[in-house]
């Protein structure tokens, strides 16, 4: 079925569930909600101010419309709640006016102001709630709104037939719904209870699936021959005596790590994990070298073009005799042909690169080597492919994001692990305060101060979750408060996930070229941005962010020799918060992170790559990837899996990886 033949959308709509990456009917069916809504009205006595609520009433007034601007417009009126009356304020549901009469019954959800008595709305729904309600809330659009979303999936959902991974064995063993009901009941659930067995039904397919590929891999692991190369350490200490700088202890035990690796006959399967700004990349020079030194071809795959031509430059200023090319989708075809020549007939020692790297048909000569950096952002599959296209070269993942150690080996099973856990000397430690909302006077002081000294500041907004409309209020109002205090001495600049690409670029091009001072994002700042004189991030509302995630943002700033400073603004949590400005050791902080609060965001605001688990939460699951694990590796040996009936599984999931 297409998205074509459902009734009743057209060509607008089909376009617009495109721009979110849903091409057809399977898309849309695995369009999974993000979170629920879970509407039941509030217990009215017990509110506290600034307590989630949702109230049923009687509309008193004509509600009184103020436009600010085109995109922009408040509307409020008095609410009969039986016990007291509230004054409901609701942001850009001008449209609504005529459906909001005097003596109408409506139910709303939003945000209490004990004070004031008043209710500022995120949605208002027509008639009175008698029962729990649980929305499906989708990431949506200005284009194409969350309940539209589930409008359009709610009409196919008697269509769905999705192939099932988990065996029958299991399905018994744990006594799991069908799995399609599951899909159907994740997308219009009615109550709590079957919700739940639908969410632990589909999460436990995902942990299951990765763990037979991990297990898989692991198995092709201790099957494989590696390449044992003769070369002495002596020849690689020659190259780090003569480096700008000293390694740090970490670096040189990772190189030994490698070097052993490389060296012996068993085929080299390592994690290289370390904070950003924590060096790896001469780290990953330096394996390259050994094997080049060895006679083979080595490759290092970095995931954006911008990384890819930073690693090709500087390694090119570290080994300037060895023959180093770059090769990135960008490339004309010209170009493209001439660089995979060289490579398939060996004149190429060292290929950097992109994805290009394993997408385009690029012959090997001689691989003896390939490493991917940010190995988090690549798949479990695409380190299946790009382990074939050599002989049976030594592997090196790189990343970014540290994970405690009891999680990385079982997420990471199929690997060894090295591990940077210091910096190196001489990056000073962002100074890190956590401020309260009515400290923010002191907080502009400390802004301004990097403003006069020349310095770019980055303010992170607290909007999370993209299709919240009052947040995207909120960030306006940022502007226009950042504005008020220092608009008249820099320019204050603003970007959002709302933006498409291009627009983005262009803003973040001009906080690069330091057109803008100060610049207020809701969404991650990408990977690889690196504006050395952006000496301050303040994140509000950073309550919302998990420890890790805000580590990640500090990150951000803190790239030069200048002092720099992350400050995070919250009324709530200051105690976890704290965790912060006490280390700036990555992996403390994720493990801290672990202790505290769910996992979810361990990998940075984002999930992606490997573990971009749709549904499965590494931290608040782990019980259940420890079980998928054990089951899978029943499962790998049991008879079962050699029936015909699970064929399927065989054919679909393990060769994705390609390891026969
Ligand atoms: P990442 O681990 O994020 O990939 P990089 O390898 O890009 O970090 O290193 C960050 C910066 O630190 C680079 O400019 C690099 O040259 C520098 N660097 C790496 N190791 C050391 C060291 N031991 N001493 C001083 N500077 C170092
Ligand atoms: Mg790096």
């Amino acid at each position: 079925m297409n998205l074509e033949d459902i009734k009743g959308i057209g060509k607008t709509t089909i376009k617009y569930l495109n721009e979110l990456g849903i091409n057809n009917v399977d898309d849309l069916i695995n369009y999974y909600p993000y979170r629920y809504e879970v509407i039941e009205n509030s217990d009215i006595d017990n509110l506290n101010d600034k307590d989630k609520v949702v109230i049923g009433g009687i509309i008193e007034n004509i509600p009184n419309i103020v436009h600010f601007n085109r995109k922009l417009n408040k509307m409020s009126f008095h609410l009969n709640t039986g016990n007291f009356i509230a004054n409901i304020t609701i942001f850009n549901r001008a449209f609504l006016k005529d459906k909001l009469n005097i003596g109408n019954q409506i139910t709303v959800i939003g945000k209490y102001d004990k004070k004031h008595n008043s209710i500022t709305a995120s949605d208002i729904k027509f008639g009175l709630i008698e029962e729990t309600l649980i929305e499906p809330i989708y990431h949506s659009s200005f284009k194409i709104s969350s309940l539209k979303i589930s409008k359009i999936i709610k009409s196919v959902l008697n269509h769905i037939n999705q192939k099932d991974y988990i065996p029958d064995s299991i399905i018994k063993k744990y006594n799991f719904i069908d799995k399609n009901k599951a899909i159907q009941i994740i997308h219009n659930p009615q109550n709590k209870e079957e919700l739940n067995k639908a969410l632990k039904r589909l999460k436990y397919e995902e942990l299951f699936v990765y763990m037979l590929k991990i297990n898989h891999l692991k198995k092709s692991k201790n099957q494989e021959n590696g390449l044992s190369r003769n070369v002495s350490f002596d020849q690689i200490q020659k190259v780090i005596e003569n480096l700008p700088f000293e390694l740090t202890v970490d670096q040189q035990k990772s190189v030994k790590d490698i070097y052993d690796d490389l060296i012996s006959k068993n085929r080299m399967n390592r994690l290289l994990q370390g904070d950003v700004g924590s060096g790896k990349t001469i780290v990953s020079f330096l394996a390259l070298y050994i094997n080049y030194l060895s006679g083979y071809q080595g490759a290092l795959m970095a995931p954006t073009e911008i990384l890819a031509s930073q690693h090709f430059i500087n390694f090119k200023k570290l080994f300037p005799d060895i023959n180093v090319i770059l090769l990135t989708g960008k490339l004309k075809a010209k170009e493209k042909r001439e660089v995979k020549s060289q490579i398939e007939n060996g004149e190429a020692n060292i290929i950097i690169g992109t994805h290009a790297l394993i997408s385009e048909d690029v012959k090997y000569n001689n691989l003896g080597l390939v490493i991917t950096d940010e190995q988090h952002r690549f798949g479990v599959t695409q380190r299946g492919n790009l382990k074939n296209k050599g002989i049976t070269p030594d592997i090196l993942y790189m990343s970014a994001t540290p994970i405690p150690r009891t999680y990385a080996l079982t997420l990471y099973g199929d690997m060894d692990i090295s591990s940077i856990r210091t910096m190196p000397n001489g990056r000073k430690p962002v100074k890190t305060y956590v401020k309260t909302n009515k400290e923010i006077k002191d907080v502009l002081y400390m802004m301004l101060d990097q403003i006069k000294a020349h310095h770019q500041i980055y303010v992170i907004a607290p909007l999370i979750e993209e299709s919240d409309k009052i947040d995207l209020e909120d960030v306006y109002k940022l502007e226009e408060k950042m504005k008020k205090a220092f608009g008249k001495i820099c320019n204050v600049g603003i970007m959002h996930g709302k933006m498409n690409n291009k627009e983005k670029e262009e803003i973040m091009n001009e906080f690069k070229q330091n057109k803008i001072q100060i610049l207020i994002s809701t969404t991650v700042i990408e990977v690889g941005v690196d504006v050395a004189n952006a000496t301050m991030i303040v994140i509000f509302d950073s309550y919302r962010f998990g420890l890790s995630a805000l580590h990640q943002l500090r990150g951000r700033v803190g790239r030069n020799d200048l002092d720099s400073y992350c400050i995070l603004i919250s009324d709530k949590e200051t105690k976890r918060l704290g965790v912060l400005t006490k280390t700036n050791d990555g992996f403390k902080v994720s493990e801290e992170d672990f202790k505290l609060r769910g996992g979810g965001d361990i990998f940075g605001v984002r999930q992606s790559g490997d573990m971009n688990f749709k549904l499965a939460d590494i931290k608040n699951d782990y019980d259940m990837i420890l079980k998928a694990k054990e089951d899978s590796e029943t499962f790998i040996k049991s008879k079962e899996s050699q029936s015909v009936k699970y064929n399927f599984i065989r054919n679909e999931i393990m060769p994705l990886a390609n390891l026969d």
